[in-house]
């Protein structure tokens, strides 16, 4: 039986937690906070990223560990690789706290970028304003995720209140991409490089949060053997082992590398339900060296988000095939607190079920652009 040490005592954490119980495995999860709502499923060591007393007594009680959350400290994780297996290595960690170092490794395995430039000065943003033109978006280069951390540009004028949003971090620049659509591979890679993936997903954000998913992602046999050979050799470039996603644009039938999320994501949650191994399950299997498990998809999913506050619970509960999860939080702005997961057999299946479930829970806004997916490709 092997323990498996979790940075990060999140959602993430819980459902790997979830995960890994049938198959024997103990966890032991680290978070500064008391109520991390992993503490709830598994024993929580309460310390911070830099209290190296309690990770060295944490290294010792665990056969290997693992991240929840893609910004602890790379130190740390270096630290701690030290004294403990870690996977992802803390090198591929490095790289994806750092939109700068990720786009750039996008570019050197061929995967196409928003155009983009390194901001480290007032007069760097001014002349990238200048190359790249607008509008385009500034992004913290580190801690930013789920739209933190960046500031949209429309005009020359907005380059002071930008620099200063940003408190004059390190940051990039990039043009703002005018997408007809978001997706994102989520893929694993093992110890020995087995490497597997699950369908493509498509991706719908709302304030910079993701709201809904669809998998597999309508009409996309064309982009998904080469959104699949990227994340490949990203995964091989950054000898990765685990699961994580890489997050895309679709822009006149090209794709374009928007980030990349060292860890299970988001945009992976279907897989619970959805498919014969979750991205949680082989994220284990991969971390622990086992062997993968079976990644195709069981007919359609889609996952809604609930951001801020749960919705009533009983109409997801009253449809067959449809799945809740509550991530035991408080109720907060801007905080992930549950997704429910629906399930077909097709795309008109699926049209049916979500219409019915989003108007009972009053969510037609959220569900509206996912139906007329469905609905584009019936
Ligand atoms: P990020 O934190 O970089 O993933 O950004 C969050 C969301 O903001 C993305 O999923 C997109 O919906 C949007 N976004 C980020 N960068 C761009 C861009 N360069 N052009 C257009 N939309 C963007």
């Amino acid at each position: 039986m092997q323990t498996i040490g979790v940075l990060g005592g999140g959602q993430l954490a819980r459902m790997l937690a979830l995960a890994g119980a049938p198959l024997g495995m103990r966890f032991l999860v680290v978070d500064s906070v008391a109520d991390a709502c992993a503490a709830q499923v598994a024993p929580l060591v309460r310390a911070d990223w830099r209290d190296f007393d309690a990770l060295a007594d944490f290294a010792q009680r665990v056969d290997v560990a693992t991240f929840d959350f893609e910004n602890v400290p790379a130190e740390t994780a270096q630290w701690l690789a030290q004294r403990t297996q870690v996977f992802p290595n803390p090198h591929a960690l490095a790289i994806s706290q750092d939109r700068l170092a990720e786009k750039t490794l996008f570019q050197r395995v061929g995967l196409e970028t928003p155009a983009f430039a390194a901001i480290d000065s007032r007069e760097d943003l001014l002349r990238a304003v200048g190359e790249i033109g607008l509008p385009a978006i500034l992004k913290t280069r580190r801690l930013g995720y789920d739209g933190k951390g960046q500031f949209r540009l429309k005009s020359v004028a907005d380059v002071d209140a930008a620099w200063q949003a940003l408190g004059g971090a390190p940051s990039i620049l990039e043009a703002f991409v005018p997408f007809e659509r978001e997706l994102s591979v989520v893929a694993v890679r093992a110890r020995d490089g087995q490497f597997r993936t699950w369908p493509l997903t498509q991706n719908w954000h709302a304030d910079g949060i993701l709201a809904a998913s669809l998998a597999p992602a309508p009409d996309s046999a064309a982009l998904a053997s080469l959104a699949f050979a990227h994340a490949r050799r990203i995964a091989e470039e950054l000898d990765y082992v685990g699961t994580f996603a890489l997050e895309l644009f679709v822009r006149e039938g090209r794709l374009l590398g928007n980030e990349m999320a060292p860890r299970v994501h988001n945009s992976g949650h279907w897989t619970i339900e959805g498919a014969p191994t979750s991205q949680f399950e082989n994220h284990l299997r991969a971390v622990c060296g086992l062997p993968l498990g079976d990644t195709t998809a069981l007919g359609v999913s889609v996952m809604l988000n609930w951001i801020g506050e749960l919705p009533s619970a009983l109409p997801v509960l009253a449809e067959p095939r449809a799945h809740w999860h509550d991530y035991g939080k408080s109720p907060r702005a801007g905080r992930k607190v549950g997704h429910a997961t629906l399930r077909a057999d097709d795309g008109a299946e699926m049209a049916q079920r979500l219409a019915r479930v989003a108007r009972a829970l009053g969510r037609e806004l959220q569900a509206a652009p996912v139906l007329a997916a469905l609905q584009a490709s019936a």
